[in-house]
């Protein structure tokens, strides 16, 4: 590509707008150009870097199985309606009305969709496990958008559905997006962590979110340095209760009531609750059905005394029996509810059966309390956010808190939308089985963005090399020079058959030509001045500012 016939318009100036670094940077570098709020057109540099990180996340996602569709974005609202979700999702949905008076939106994710066409043409055990995603616009009506693409109202996802006949195909599935998504953020150049997650307005019962950690991050992630531990702090943050019917979350208890201990940020991100609930509430799954014990924080003393009582070093150790056994307390407990009862829940823990509770007498529990029969659920006032320093749930280390921008998100669907709209297949044995499901979304844009936050100095953009646009800018100082001009042409000739290459074939002084070079993060840069004459050129590498004095014949041979 040659500059002076490129559209790229780069702009000297910071624009007011642009209050984080990255969408500074994307419209000085000529990127973007905002249409209204949210709303962007991508220019020929900005969306070559989005091509990049799309063809990055087409190559793995095929590798990992997936095959790819597009689906309509303009959806009908009676399959929202089938999932109730045309009236809980709220007001990022946006809605409208065709000539005839039928109601749409435009589609912010497309489980409802994907549903749909899979319940009309799978049937059999034999078609599955099936994974198929999209490239596609989105649209959500953000309260805030900002930061340019980051959190835009129009944006472009990739988005992925898998459909299992069995959990432990589902898991299969999963785990193999899992590590589809460190594959394609590793090869995008990013520093990131996978994190427990809460499900939002998408549900489900477990998920972990892709964080590229910076300082710009609208997210916060608590991380154990100590320990594998790593999770949104929304997941352990107090919320206060909603009456909004999107925070609403399904429960599918059945799923907790494998045996075994699980962990507390598996159990949280399971069953949707706060982990900083969770951390005082210790679930046991004894006899195939789950018990929680809820201890409040600031009655640390229950908690070592139970311990005591059960001799226990970790008190997720104990089933529920053994509790019982030490603590004598009674079953099935319908007291009044009057009791100052030490414990701390939300509507999700509420559906637990079988807590355990202080009873506020030495010593004494009771077991197979229910909240809401047996007490109201307390108010939320009691819940803080979890900070840096605070125990890790898993080791107990000091956690710290940082900064993350959500580029990805996958989810376990379970049945959620295969049984609300009817996706069933028949299995090996002739039985109708609803489909089990996982969904799994990158936002394109946000990558990109977030790869600046990550990747960039005062004089610029430092494109990671897979996702720069161009992988080499040739700038010969002078272009009025015929000679350092034709050995420009010639080295940008040999260099395009080989890697996308921008010419600065532009009449410009050399200071301005360098400028824009940095400004647009090209990786690599030749220069041909002056030492032309001793048949020399210079390569500079934008990311360090390491320079090379190279011999024409070599410059090709060496940019690669
Ligand atoms: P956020 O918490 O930032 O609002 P989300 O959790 O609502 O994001 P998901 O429903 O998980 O988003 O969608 C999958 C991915 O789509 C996100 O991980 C993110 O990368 C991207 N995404 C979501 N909303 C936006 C937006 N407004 N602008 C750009 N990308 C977005
Ligand atoms: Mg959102
Ligand atoms: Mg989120
Ligand atoms: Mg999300």
């Amino acid at each position: 590509m040659r500059f002076s016939r490129y559209f790229l318009p780069t702009l000297r100036e910071d624009p007011a707008e642009a209050e984080v670094v990255s969408h500074r940077l994307m419209l000085r570098a000529g990127m973007i150009r905002k249409l209204a709020s949210g709303i962007y057109s991508y220019l020929p540099y900005g969306l070559a870097a989005i091509k990049n990180v799309e063809r990055i996340i087409r190559e793995e996602m095929n590798r990992a199985g997936a095959q790819e569709v597009l689906l309509p974005m303009v959806q009908p609202a009676e399959l929202w309606q089938e999932t109730e979700r045309w009236e809980k999702y709220g007001r990022e949905l946006l809605r409208f009305k065709d000539r005839k008076d039928h109601d749409f939106c435009l589609s912010p994710t497309a489980e409802e969709v994907i549903t749909d066409l899979v319940r009309r043409d799978v049937r059999s055990y034999k078609q599955l496990p099936l994974n198929l995603y999209q490239i596609q616009t989105k649209f959500r009506d953000e309260i805030r958008p900002r930061f340019g693409l980051m959190r835009a109202r129009e944006f472009i996802m990739k988005d992925a559905y898998s459909f299992d006949a069995d959990e432990a195909g589902a898991e299969t599935s999963y785990q193999a997006m899992y590590e589809a998504y460190h594959r394609i953020f590793r090869r995008c150049g990013l520093r990131f962590r996978a994190v427990a997650a809460d499900t939002g307005a998408i549900g489900g019962h477990a998920s972990h979110e892709f964080m590229v950690l910076a300082e710009t991050g609208e997210d916060q992630i608590a991380i154990c340095p100590q320990c594998d531990y790593a999770a949104n702090v929304e997941l352990a943050e107090a919320r206060p209760p909603s009456s909004s019917a999107e925070e609403e979350r399904e429960l599918p208890l059945e799923k907790v009531s494998t045996p075994g201990v699980h962990r507390a940020e598996e159990v949280a991100a399971f069953l949707g609750v706060s982990l900083n609930r969770l951390v005082k509430t210790l679930i046991y799954v004894a006899d195939g059905r789950p018990v929680a014990v809820l201890i409040r924080g600031d009655h640390e003393l229950n908690e070592i005394k139970l311990k005591k009582a059960l001799q226990a070093e970790r008190l997720e150790m104990a089933p529920a029996e053994v509790v019982e056994k030490v603590t004598g307390a009674p079953v099935g407990f319908a007291g009044p509810v009057g009791l100052k009862i030490d414990i701390i829940a939300d509507r999700a823990v509420a559906a637990l059966k079988n807590f355990v509770t202080g009873a506020n007498e030495a010593e004494k529990h009771y077991l197979n309390v229910n909240l809401g029969r047996d007490f109201p659920s307390p108010p939320t006032a009691d819940l803080r956010n979890v900070v840096s320093g605070d125990p890790c749930p898993q080791c107990g280390g000091p956690l710290e808190i940082l900064k993350g921008i959500e580029v990805g998100h996958t989810f376990k669907l379970g049945t959620k939308y295969s049984q609300a709209m009817g996706a069933t297949f028949l299995d090996a044995q002739g039985k109708e089985r609803p489909l089990i499901m996982g969904c799994y979304g990158i936002g394109v844009g946000r990558t990109v963005a977030a790869a600046i936050e990550q990747n960039h100095d005062e004089n610029g953009i430092i494109f990671p090399v897979p996702i720069a646009p161009f992988k080499v800018i040739v700038v010969p100082v002078n272009t009025k020079d015929s000679k350092l001009l034709k050995a420009a042409e010639d080295i940008y000739q040999d260099l395009s058959a080989r890697v996308s290459t921008l010419l600065d074939d532009r009449n410009e002084r050399p200071g301005v030509k360098f400028k824009d070079a940095d400004l647009i993060g090209v990786p690599l840069r030749i220069t041909i001045g002056k030492k032309l004459k001793d048949g020399l050129v210079e390569l500079k590498k934008r990311s360090t500012g390491e320079t090379m004095t190279l011999r024409v014949e070599e410059v090709v041979a060496r940019t690669q």
